[in-house]
């Protein structure tokens, strides 16, 4: 028998509730039922981005917000600023140059927070750059960007801030009209506690100038489209109805905790999971700029990091993530976003001793799950 857990940055368990929910019968979506559900979920949704903006909905994963970014702010020889620290910065830079974009990048080493006065000094060196994009929480790296430094440089700016808020979203304080950041795109596995599917993307009065300027060819992910649909409760094509009955059930549960709460809640366990991993002597991976939405530490050496991760889930049912692209096998990534709570830390980091343990690695045995609990209990 193997009861099995997810620590993993996306997808993130689901709340019993949220699966439920999705085990009903389906229902038309060009109805007055579904109109309210719509509702009911882009209400929810401006709350949880904190804007006043609409919030589209996408039936994508959360790259298909980032791609409806780009097609819709740029055309072919437009220029933008890719703040590119870990694997999801790269994505930005891709996905610009496959629509013919210039893109301009900033080279962050892995595991550092970009300096925003850097995007300053570089928007300043080039007025034709239009849109700065750059991430919350660097997913691959467990690095999370100061937005609101970043947001404050952009705004003096004739640029529009686009933020790939995907796994850091729900997890870790955004402000989105407050901060003055212009587009925040999301998905729906990581903090918002649904499956994959659901991509989304919010957009400033400025942001949508560039919207109405923008010569390039799009289609599916037209937000000119989604508006206009929004505007009478309705999406443009067929909308993901199970899993928007899915998505006003984790706002619902959200909103009962209320955004500081839950960010206080992410932070706690990130201090746990950044307490352990040095009381075992792992080095965290991004010392200066921690996520806390998730946890990367080095593998010490002499241990296999690609066997560690498999031995846990395998032959224990803990998953979490290892290194992607250059970190492969350096690190390991824990997870603490969306429904996931103090309990799911202490359990990992007792599966992640004892397979430390059974690979030769020494340490003493129980010091991560103490620190975790001091944290815990403080
Ligand atoms: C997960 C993630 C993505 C990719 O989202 P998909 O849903 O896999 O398309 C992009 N950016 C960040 C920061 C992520 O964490």
């Amino acid at each position: 028998m193997k009861k099995n857990y997810l620590l993993t940055p996306g997808p993130t368990p689901l709340p019993p509730e949220v699966s439920l929910a999705m085990a009903k019968p389906i229902i038309h979506h060009r109805t007055p039922q579904f109109q309210e559900i719509l509702k009911e979920a882009s209400q929810g949704l401006k709350w949880a981005f904190q804007t006043a903006n609409d919030v589209f909905i996408i039936s994508s994963s959360g790259t298909g917000a980032m791609e409806a970014a780009v097609a819709n702010l740029l055309s072919c020889g437009d220029t933008a600023l890719v703040v590119q620290g870990g694997k999801f910065g790269e994505r930005w830079t891709e996905i610009c140059r496959a629509y013919g974009i210039g893109a301009e990048v900033i080279d962050v080493e892995w595991g550092k927070a970009v300096d925003p006065e850097e995007i300053g000094r570089r928007l300043k060196a080039n007025p034709q750059i239009k849109v700065v994009f750059t991430t919350l929480c660097e997913t691959s790296t467990g690095v999370d960007n100061d937005i609101r430094s970043i947001a404050a440089v952009v705004k003096d700016t004739s640029a529009v801030l686009a933020v790939d808020a995907i796994s850091g979203l729900g997890a870790v304080d955004l402000k989105t009209d407050e901060w003055g950041v212009d587009v925040v795109v999301s998905g729906s596995q990581k903090g918002l506690m649904l499956p994959p599917g659901l991509g989304f993307i919010c957009l400033s009065g400025r942001a949508w100038k560039l919207v109405e300027s923008c010569k390039g060819s799009r289609y599916y992910l037209d937000l000119r489209k989604a508006k206009k649909a929004l505007d009478k409760n309705d999406t443009p094509f067929t909308s993901s109805i199970t899993l928007i009955i899915a998505l006003n059930e984790s706002l619902k549960i959200m909103k009962q905790d209320g955004l500081e709460n839950i960010f206080k809640r992410h932070r706690t366990m990130a201090d746990a999971a950044r307490a352990a991993m040095k009381a075992l002597g792992l080095e965290l991976f991004a010392p200066g700029a921690a996520s806390d939405g998730v946890t990367a530490a080095k593998v010490p050496a002499g241990v296999d990091g690609e066997k560690l991760v498999k031995t846990m889930r395998d032959t224990y049912g803990v998953t979490i993530a290892g290194g992607q692209a250059e970190l492969k096998g350096k690190v390991i990534r824990i997870a603490h976003m969306g429904f996931i709570t103090e309990s799911d830390i202490v359990m990992c980091i007792a599966c992640l001793e004892k397979v430390l343990v059974q690979m030769g690695y020494k340490f003493n045995l129980g010091a991560g799950v103490k620190a975790a609990e001091e944290v815990f209990l403080k």
